[in-house]
């Protein structure tokens, strides 16, 4: 290029797949690109150009204005193609306008691309949508942060009076005033509001109020920047359109999968393993229990992966009828190429029907922790059962667990697969100080258990269980769930 040319681009509000395809085309071509604070890290992953972070940290300025103005000049005055990547929209509250206006009185080529503003994106993907037919008609979006002796002040009387949808951006440090100012001017305490925290951003959440208690919630919150602001009745539709957040309590190996499917389903997965899973080492005389067994019943997915890892227990599986509990420990057989079957109905009555017309001696490989009723009631049946335990389940010890604790006020569903998940999630809390608020939480949210033994629990321990599916799958609890919305 002859001579550099700028473009300043909008980069969305955090997700990186919310970027224009021309924001993503100039950045693969860009040879600099000055970036903030608010982007996603991942929009400049394997980019050709030097990056230079500008970012404007709280407080301390990393660059001025004037520098970050400063540098765009040098950088197009040396000849390059230079990307100026902003949070949102360029134009928005983003001081686009003033770099642009310094690029041409240098006489330096400048564009804008647009990009997808926070002030719009954050309150909807939070479930509110700005304007509303029958609702509202009019948007207003304003600044909470005035430099004094630099904006032109806004009329927050007038502002009150508007009516229609509110969007404050920048507000957070001056919630109160601003929101008093509002009071003041005469819009109603009743006038629903809400803060849209990380819109976009895997920590996502929206706290919902009325002007009158919006402050004292957001506090009590603890919300942080950036957050935006939203006033006026679109806030309602949140309580059907949000997303909702699905608290995914089961061990690492599953949660990948389960979030996956949650998302399926239309929820906002939050993964957070309350159990993890130990493996135990074999007992003695294992090849001796196996080979006189004649079926061999997996209870769960994680125990048909412990078994088949181990070579003494797979070469002792050859001429066993294996059973699967149900389709998910299923698939895991299936996957490794072995038949099997599984009970019509999954469950320990299921159970007890496919085996005690057949004769045999049943073998149980599965969790030290698993339902000790399922080999009893064959036992009763009059088989011959024997448990062997291949892996222990422990407090998963996981930081997701205790971010999820602390933030357990923001969780619409909890999901418990397991007695155990629903122990030590209450047992972690009380260690954390936090049962109390985390048992407000449950009663909030929706509980589901993923089956009875699962809802005994959770009752024994004084939680509410609200859904339980008929199948004892986590799919199926997710389809039980939608019913609900
Ligand atoms: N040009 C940007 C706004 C820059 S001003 C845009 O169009 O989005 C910075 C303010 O934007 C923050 O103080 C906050 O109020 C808001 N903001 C930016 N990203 C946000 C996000 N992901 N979630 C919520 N608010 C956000």
């Amino acid at each position: 290029m002859a001579r550099g040319k700028v473009y300043l681009v909008g980069a969305g509000p955090g997700d990186p797949e919310l970027i224009t395809l021309k924001a993503r085309r100039l950045l693969s071509e860009a040879e600099v690109v000055l970036y903030d604070r608010l982007l996603n890290p991942q929009m400049l992953e394997g980019l050709k150009a030097e990056l230079i972070d500008v970012g404007k940290c709280a407080g301390h300025h990393k660059l001025t204005q004037e520098e970050i103005n400063q540098l765009l000049i040098e950088k197009a005055e040396e000849g390059k193609m230079v990307v100026r990547l902003k949070g949102g929209d360029p134009y928005v509250f983003g001081r686009g306008g003033e770099e642009a206006l310094a690029l041409l009185d240098r006489g330096i080529a400048v564009e804008v691309v647009p990009g997808v503003t926070s002030a719009i994106a954050a309150p909807g993907l939070a479930g509110i949508p700005v304007t509303h037919r029958g609702v509202t008609s009019a948007l207003t979006i304003v600044t909470g942060h005035e430099e004094p002796g630099k904006d032109s002040p806004l009329d927050w009387g007038a502002i009150a009076h508007l009516g229609g949808t509110l969007v404050v951006l920048m507000g957070l440090s001056r919630l109160e005033k601003n929101v008093g100012a509002l009071l003041e001017g005469g819009r109603s305490a009743k006038t629903p509001a809400a803060i849209v925290e990380k819109g976009g951003w895997e920590g996502q959440r929206l706290v919902r109020g009325t002007l009158g208690d919006i402050v004292a919630r957001a506090r009590e919150a603890e919300v942080e920047s950036p957050a935006i602001l939203v006033v006026g009745e679109v806030v309602n539709l949140s309580q059907r359109l949000a997303r909702k957040r699905i608290a995914i309590l089961r061990p690492d190996a599953q949660l990948q999968e389960s979030g996956k499917l949650a998302e399926d389903y239309g929820f906002l997965p939050v993964p957070a393993p309350a159990i993890s899973l130990r493996e135990l080492p074999l007992p003695s005389g294992l090849a001796a229990r196996l080979d006189n067994a004649k079926f061999v019943v997996f209870t769960s997915a994680n125990g048909v992966r412990m078994a088949l890892q181990k070579e003494e227990v797979r070469n002792h599986l050859k001429d066993k009828t294996i059973v699967a509990i149900g389709p998910k420990t299923g698939q895991a057989l299936k996957k490794s190429g072995r038949p099997y079957l599984m009970p019509e109905e999954y469950s320990s009555e299921g159970l007890k029907k496919l085996l005690q017309s057949r004769t045999g001696k049943v073998v149980f490989l599965r969790s030290a922790l698993g339902a000790r009723y399922l080999a009893d009631d064959l036992r009763a049946a009059g088989l011959e059962v024997e448990d062997i335990a291949l892996y222990d389940v422990v407090p998963s010890d996981d930081p997701r667990l205790d971010d999820l604790i602390r933030k357990a006020g923001g969780i619409d569903v909890f999901a418990f697969t397991s007695s155990s998940t629903a122990r030590y999630l209450i047992a972690r809390a009380k260690e954390l100080g936090s049962e109390e608020a985390l048992r407000k939480a449950l009663s909030f949210a929706v509980v589901a258990a993923i089956g009875k033994p699962t809802a005994q629990e959770l009752e024994r321990l004084g939680v509410r269980v609200d859904v339980m599916p008929e199948t004892f799958t986590f799919q199926a609890m997710l389809e039980e769930l939608r019913r609900l919305q």
